[in-house]
């Protein structure tokens, strides 16, 4: 790693939502920033051979992809069920979509749940330089019921067993404790949720006691108004949130993270019946999913596996009436926040992690431009050029 290094672009949009800075550069040192500018002002600074200039990018924070599962390939025949495959195979399919999760300018990846305890396993040997990747948090086992939706998670029934699993999870190195409530798609009317009152706040108990937060897969229906008043802090999908949900989570400090691609991308790699549940509820969510965006609820953004496809969920929440910085903050400052890693990522700030993507076009002209990956640094290194 170079100790020190000057990235420039014509454009810097540091990720907290102020006014992007014409010609701006980042002064690097030992994997930290230690200067936003304008780049003249610190151009002196540094040796002539240390300064990395991109005329025509546009400099943003490194991503976050705040809901990931790494051993997820939506390229496979029937990727959902291929969660079952054996642990060799889905260790090397984990090292391959980290990869691509880095290229596309991914350098923080909140993992969802993956089987094997793999992910603790793939965190640890990024960290060590071992396989390229996102930095990862890990929630290690997703925890849900016998009879419960989740190809990812396990099951787990009655707050003895529930306990055992969290605590096992912990001790394996979870970072947060996942767990699946409801179903994804909405059958019939109403929503079933599938843990009781007393498991979801032993999960809740457990965790916080151990200062972990808890996330929950709930798409909406009385098991969401379970998880506020248990204090579950984040919630995952919300797909069918009604008004009154989109209220209660209004005024709480509750975050929600937003995964749209899930329902408005056919995916040709699954069932025909898979995809046309999909595709018949598909209006009716994206007119909540734009009644979240008009509203105060916290959110951020994941691709729920869809590696390298950051991008395309953004474009869906501009599509729903973000604002394109508004959506750069979902992947960004507000992921960050949702990994309670806000002191160390989520923006260009001064004694933040150097966790850099400079982009070719504007993305707050045209979102799609995330795209257009041109280099991405993390804490300082350069891992990909483009
Ligand atoms: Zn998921």
């Amino acid at each position: 790693m170079n100790s020190q290094m000057l990235i420039s672009g014509h454009l810097l949009i540091d990720g907290t939502g102020n006014p992007p800075i014409e010609n701006g550069a980042v002064l690097i040192e030992n994997g930290i920033i230690v200067a936003v500018d304008e780049k003249y002002k610190l151009e002196n600074l540094v040796r002539k051979e240390d300064i990395i200039f991109y005329p025509e990018s546009v400099l943003i924070p490194g991503l976050i992809d705040s809901h990931n599962h790494l051993s997820i390939d939506p390229n496979l025949d029937n990727y959902l069920s291929r969660m079952d495959d054996r642990e060799s195979e889905l260790t090397i399919r984990a090292c391959y979509t980290m990869k691509t999760d880095l290229y596309s300018g991914v350098t923080t990846s909140r993992c969802m749940g993956d089987r094997f305890f793999l992910d603790v396993a793939c965190k640890k040997a990024v960290e060590e330089h071992r396989i390229p990747g996102p930095r990862l948090l890990v929630a290690t086992r997703g925890i849900r019921a016998t009879h419960a939706h989740g190809f990812v998670g396990l099951p787990f029934d009655g707050p003895d067993m529930i306990r055992l699993a969290v605590r096992e999870n912990i001790k394996a190195g979870a970072d947060l404790i996942k767990f699946y409530l409801t179903g994804t798609v909405r059958k019939g009317e109403k929503i079933p949720y599938y843990l009781s009152e007393e498991e979801i706040k032993t999960i809740v108990y457990e965790a916080k006691s151990n200062g972990l937060k808890t996330a929950v897969h709930c798409i909406g229906g009385k098991g969401l108004e379970l998880c506020i008043e248990s204090g579950v802090d984040i919630i995952e999908h919300g797909y069918y949130l009604t008004d009154y949900e989109i209220s209660l989570l209004e005024n709480t400090s509750t975050w929600l993270v937003l995964t749209p691609g899930e329902f408005f991308e056919d995916k040709e790699n699954l069932s025909p019946d898979k995809n046309e549940a999909f595709r018949k509820d598909r209006a009716e969510v994206k007119e909540r999913l734009k009644a979240i965006i008009n509203s105060k609820i916290k959110y951020a953004v994941g691709t729920d596996g869809a590696h390298g496809c950051l991008a395309k969920e953004l474009k869906h929440l501009v599509d729903a009436g973000a604002t394109e910085m508004d959506a750069l903050k979902a992947a960004t400052l507000n992921g960050a926040k949702v990994c309670g890693i806000e002191d160390k990522a989520g923006t260009l700030e001064v004694g933040k992690y150097a966790d850099i993507v400079a982009i070719k076009g504007n993305p707050l002209d045209d979102i799609t431009n995330l795209a257009q990956v041109k280099i991405v640094i993390k804490q300082g290194n350069i891992l990909f050029q483009g």
